[in-house]
């Protein structure tokens, strides 16, 4: 899978991908990545990259020329003109685009899921007040926000995606890992222990050191449950009406309400 980031300040992003899991990654082959800088598009001896909206109002937008070129460096095309292009040679649609935006649609497990299966992802990283619309009517497939809450540029906000993506690729990391993982089947994890067996006072559950795998499974999933009703409530209605919530799980549920 290659990530394409498009930004005004590259050398963010880039220490993620040079570090760690996603270092290992890219090492293997199974992960590529390329950085444009934004501002090597600019076309005035300042390189200006932004300007004042139309209509007034506070802050400056992105310029459009230099985003455009950007985006046309790494091959992507204006959507009327791909789907034209597409149409007339059988070929797939070109490379798909996400605008990080506080405006977007919420970033979710499963989101990164299904953009995990793309071959190739482009990122606008906005900066000032953003970016001009007709750039995402043209250009933008996606417009995905991290959280209600705003920041003052893309770079994290693409590097959160970028990293909820990549770990679902297969063989950046064991699918055992990602089974029981927050989220992955609409609750949120277990709680976990390592040594020391005990810790300033606190001693590791004694189930998990029975090695009793039954007894361990249903502390684990009544622990999940309750973690869940304690912090997500919303998540345990979802599961509920999406028939995810078993018998053994209402029954779990009943319990902790009760206090037991
Ligand atoms: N004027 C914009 C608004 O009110 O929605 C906020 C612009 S923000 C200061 C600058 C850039 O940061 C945005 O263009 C976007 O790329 C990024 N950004 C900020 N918060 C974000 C969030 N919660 N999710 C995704 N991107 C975000």
């Amino acid at each position: 899978m290659k990530f394409y980031v498009l930004t005004l300040f590259p050398e963010i992003p880039r220490a993620f991908f040079e570090n760690s899991i996603m270092a290992k990654a890219v090492e293997k082959g199974i992960i590529a990545y390329e950085m444009v800088n934004i501002r090597d598009f600019a076309f005035d001896k300042h390189k200006t990259c932004d300007d004042s909206p139309y209509g007034g109002g506070a802050g400056m937008l992105m310029k459009t020329e230099p985003l455009c070129k950007a985006l046309e460096s790494v091959k992507v095309k204006p959507k009327v003109l791909d789907a034209k292009k597409a149409k007339k040679s059988k070929t797939k649609k070109s490379k798909r685009v996400i605008y990080v935006t506080p405006s977007g649609k919420p970033l979710t497990q499963k989101l990164a899921y299904e953009l995990s299966q793309e071959e190739e992802l482009v990122f606008i990283c906005g900066r000032y007040e953003g970016i001009d619309q007709r750039i995402i009517d043209s250009y933008v497939d996606d417009e995905i926000s991290i959280g209600d809450y705003v920041l003052s540029s893309g770079e994290i906000a693409a590097t959160v995606i970028i990293d909820s993506v990549y770990r679902l690729v297969d063989g950046v990391i064991s699918s055992e890992s990602l089974e029981e993982e927050s989220f992955s089947d609409g609750l949120l994890e277990y709680p976990q222990y390592t040594r020391p067996e005990v810790f300033q006072g606190m001693k590791v559950p004694d189930v998990l050191l029975s090695g009793h795998h039954e007894n361990i499974r249903k502390w684990r999933l009544k622990k999940r449950l309750a973690k869940t009703l304690k912090n997500r409530p919303d998540m345990i209605s979802s599961a509920r009406s999406s028939g995810k919530l078993t018998q053994e799980a209402e029954q779990m549920i009943e319990e902790i309400i009760k206090g037991n």
